[in-house]
Parts: structure tokens; sequence; C-alpha cells
């Protein structure tokens, strides 16, 4: 994943904070290609929705460049880039991405980190930032 997708996402968090930010990154081959944000309709520091409306556009942008959802991603504004209980949960409609959480926890060093979320289980994958 390059790391200017990755810039992207963090600025995304920084602009939607204190409320957590949320948005869908496409990708093909196992590569991220592009990060399209997407507005939280939770609106909310605490919990995160993909808004409808949004959802139904970028994925139909994606399916039109003829590429896939790769990742999911949101912020979480003051912990650490863990999947919460509540991510859990919200997973288990969507096992197939990849969740990208974003901390801005330490707002002078942003971290990204990726996870697989099945069935409740939740593994961190390697994002191979160049
Ligand atoms: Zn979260």
């Amino acid at each position: 994943m390059a790391r200017t997708l990755l810039d992207e996402i963090i600025s995304h968090a920084r602009e939607d904070a204190p409320n957590e930010c949320c948005g869908m990154v496409a990708g093909t081959n196992g590569e991220a290609t592009r990060v399209y944000p997407a507005r939280n309709a939770e609106a909310s520091p605490f919990r995160y929705a993909i808004h409808p409306q949004d959802q139904i556009r970028i994925m139909s942008e994606i399916e039109g460049r003829g590429e896939g959802i790769a990742a999911i991603y949101h912020s979480h504004t003051k912990t650490s880039a863990e999947p919460s209980q509540t991510d859990i949960n919200l997973a288990e409609n969507w096992p197939d991405p990849v969740y990208l959480i974003c901390s801005l926890a330490d707002p002078d060093d942003p971290t990204v980190r990726g996870f697989v979320i099945r069935s409740g289980s939740v593994e961190e994958v390697e994002l191979d930032v160049p």
C-alpha cells in the first residue's frame, strides 16, 4: 500500500476529528489503488457507519474501474488503532475487506494498522508500505 494512500487516510482522519472518519479503499491484485473518503453517517467520536449514499456511489465507481473493495477504513481519534468490540460486530456483515484503523491518539505520530475480522476473530495484516 503506497505511503500517499495512507497519508490520504490520515488527512481525512484529521479533517473529521473529533468525530471518526470512514471510507473505502479500492484495490486490484492485492494492491491498494485509491482512497475513497465517505461521510460518517453516525457523525460520532465513538462509532462510524459509511453513509449509504456514499457507499453506493463509491462501490459503483470502483466496479466501473474494474477494481474491487480492498479495505474499509475508519479512525480512532483518542484510542489506539485496535478494533473495538463495535468494530468487530460491524465486520460480521462484511468479512471480506481488510479493516484499516487510523489512530490519532498521538497527534504527532498517527498510526494506521490493518486487520482481517471474521466471525469475531481479529488478525492483524502487514500493510507492506514501501
Ligand atoms: Zn473503531
